[in-house]
């Protein structure tokens, strides 16, 4: 049996601003809904989500003997996510402003476990950031740390939605484990979906990826041609909107300071970058995974 407060001290330790715990047990709710927007095929070529539903849904499919999964935030708010002149030509998310999140959160909760591993030293679990089949998002919410907005993000109420996500999934019992975030409070708010430039944005905090910008830009080439509106890489819209990120607070922990000022890269400098400089300037940030032809493929021509 793990102490709740080790894990929440570890989890402060390694640099997370939030930790939640809850016990690793089927989704089954979360399950259906996903499956009814598979059915309607608003994941769109993202095919890989029709698979390994039985893991994303239930930990102890992921890792074997799950009992329960610490989930960790850390905020990344900076000053890009107050948004960009809507006429800039080449805008970035503010994430991806930062040191790439899957070294960062990784190395982070490689921190957490070690801390654990001094107090425990026959723990066993593993450790995920974005890098598997496992719905965190949703777990964030059984950990107690905010609610799945209109924008299917997370929000904290405490960060708002500027936050990446780690989990911890222990192969034993945790002594308290954390209530669940009840409701939303987006209340009668709707500036996400009335904010998204392509409406993207469907009713029941669901999103039509065909018709998201950050889809288009990151996680597959833009066949079908879509209005950018000047992203290249992400985009941030319906998250600068949101109240519950205009009160956050900037981001605490260093390693997620931007690297660079995409406010400062105009549509031309893009071009002019050979893969060496580009290389060069963002081999540590998420734009690497991306590339530079395909980053400078997305400026619109008339730039
Ligand atoms: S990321 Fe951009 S395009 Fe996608 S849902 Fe949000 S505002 Fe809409
Ligand atoms: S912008 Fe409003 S509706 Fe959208 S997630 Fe934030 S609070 Fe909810």
């Amino acid at each position: 049996m793990i102490s709740s407060e080790h894990i929440k001290r570890a989890a402060a330790e390694a640099g997370f601003d939030l930790c939640g715990i809850t016990a690793a047990k089927p989704l089954l709710r979360n399950r259906e809904a996903f499956v009814r927007w598979i059915e309607k095929g608003y994941h769109s070529s993202l095919s890989y989500l029709e698979r390994n539903l039985d893991k994303r849904f239930d930990a102890a499919q992921l890792v074997e003997g799950a009992r329960s999964v610490a989930v960790c935030a850390v905020g990344y708010k900076s000053s890009l996510g107050e948004g960009y002149e809507p006429s800039w030509p080449a805008k970035v998310a503010s994430y991806a402003a930062c040191e790439d999140y899957h070294t960062v959160i990784k190395s982070m909760l490689r921190v957490m476990a070690d801390r654990l591993r001094e107090l425990y030293p026959d723990l066993r679990g593993r450790m995920f950031t974005d890098s598997a089949p496992l719905c965190e998002k949703q777990l964030a919410v059984e950990a107690g740390l905010g609610w799945i907005g209109r924008q299917s993000l997370l929000v904290t109420p405490e960060l708002g939605s500027f936050v990446l996500l780690g989990e911890l999934v222990l192969c034993d019992e945790v002594d308290c484990y954390d209530t669940p975030f009840e409701g939303s409070r987006c209340g009668t708010c709707r500036a996400c979906v009335d904010a998204c430039p392509g409406g993207a944005i469907l009713d029941g905090c669901m999103i039509d990826t065909s018709r998201c910008i950050s889809c288009h830009t990151v996680e597959r080439q833009p066949d079908n041609r879509i209005d950018l509106h000047g992203w290249i890489f992400g985009c941030d819209m319906c998250q600068s909107c949101c109240p519950y990120n205009r009160r956050a607070p900037q981001h605490r922990n260093r390693r997620f300071d931007p690297l660079f000022d995409p406010r400062s890269m105009t549509a031309r400098r893009w071009r002019m970058l050979d893969e060496e400089s580009f290389a060069e300037l963002f081999s540590r940030t998420p734009l690497m995974r991306s590339g530079r032809s395909r980053i400078v493929a997305n400026i619109d021509d008339g730039e």
